[in-house]
């Protein structure tokens, strides 16, 4: 899907109503009476139609016709709109570059910020890849037959701004994070490849230790990435440092299934610095003795004597509950299905 940053400009103040009210239609619709978004927008019914298919036009809302009503959705290019809308109005970001990455279920761009200065835009885009595959699935999905998938993009932005700012805060190597606006990130531009695109490398046992001590470091904190892998970890260009990246499925290490998730991270590294530099090493962080180190770090008894458990500080923030209970079901039924 293309971004397009001149529409940021170009927008009238009662086309952004409408697409605004359609927005809001849609928490409780998943198709918006026209007659509801005139409702909620206050512009009289016949210049809405107008304004709605101009909108239309542009992507940013559909049509639906239904057998008992005519209504609109919201576009992911609509939600992409009001998004960078609102960080551009923030002045976080001034206008959008090249796409630099795609991911299952991401866009990746560059954009910059009012001074010129690189940064990148994640839009998160649950649903596109899986969709068939979930829907199939969708008896895991309890009541809510129908995810909003937009919904769920939001909730995993939230999810992936709450980690990156609190590992940031306690000096981890990932990301500046920056900004963030329903479904986007904005964060740090990082001069680096993807560790998956190195073929070799001077000292593969250096780079295996930092990564599995970045392990370590995470489950002495409480926290277990989840997804650490050769995709997930970016070296540096200049000074050949690994940086972490991609957080909506972070779990704290007192998650019913966390040694399965942490031995799932340290498997994925061993198994891939044997696969591309035929590197192997008799050593590797253990679940249990991993954390007993933590507590041991931390104080015992005393939790956050010595050092923080970051999954409980980020829980404090105000993350957590029944929202983010429902991505993790959904992340788990991607992981599952093999796509995320
Ligand atoms: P996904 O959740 O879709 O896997 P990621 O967060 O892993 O998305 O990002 C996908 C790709 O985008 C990365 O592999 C990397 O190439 C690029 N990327 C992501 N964040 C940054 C960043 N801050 N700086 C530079 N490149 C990035
Ligand atoms: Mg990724």
């Amino acid at each position: 899907m293309k971004l397009d940053a001149t529409d940021l400009r170009y927008l009238t103040t009662e086309e952004f109503r409408v697409l605004t009210a359609v927005e809001m239609g849609s928490k409780n619709h998943e198709v918006v009476p026209t007659q509801l978004i005139s409702q909620i927008s206050k512009l009289k019914s016949g210049g809405i139609n107008k304004l709605l298919g101009g909108l239309a036009k542009r992507g940013l809302v559909s049509r639906v016709k239904n057998v008992k009503y005519d209504g609109y959705r919201l576009t992911y290019g609509g939600y992409d709109y009001l998004a960078l809308r609102a960080l551009s109005k923030r002045d976080t970001i001034a206008a959008v570059g090249n796409q630099i990455g795609v991911g299952k279920e991401s866009d990746i761009y560059v954009v910059s910020d009012p001074e010129g200065e690189e940064r990148v835009i994640k839009l998160h885009r649950l649903g596109r890849i899986s969709f068939r595959a979930i829907k199939t699935k969708r008896d895991y999905l309890g009541k809510r037959r129908s995810a909003s998938w937009m919904y769920m993009s939001r909730l995993a932005a939230q999810k992936e701004w709450a980690f990156m700012k609190i590992l940031h805060e306690h000096g981890f190597p990932v990301p500046r994070p920056i900004d963030h606006a329903r479904h986007c990130i904005l964060m740090e531009f990082i001069d680096a490849y993807p560790l998956r695109q190195i073929s070799s490398h001077p000292s593969p046992g250096t780079l295996y230790s930092t990564l599995m001590d970045i392990i370590v470091s995470f489950a002495h904190s409480g926290l277990i990435h989840g997804d650490f892998n050769e995709f997930n970890i970016l070296i540096h260009r200049v000074t050949g440092s690994p940086i972490v990246i991609d957080f909506p499925q972070m779990v704290s290490t007192r998650h019913a299934d966390a040694e399965w998730y942490f031995n799932r991270d340290v498997d994925c590294i061993r198994t891939f610095f044997k696969r591309r530099f035929g590197y192997e090493s008799l050593v590797w962080p253990k679940f249990t003795s991993t954390l007993k180190e933590g507590e041991n770090k931390r104080g015992k008894g005393e939790e956050g004597e010595n050092g923080f458990r970051l999954d409980v500080v980020v829980a404090a923030s105000g993350f957590g509950g029944k929202e983010q209970e429902e991505l993790e079901k959904v992340l788990l039924i991607l992981t599952r299905l093999c796509i995320c």
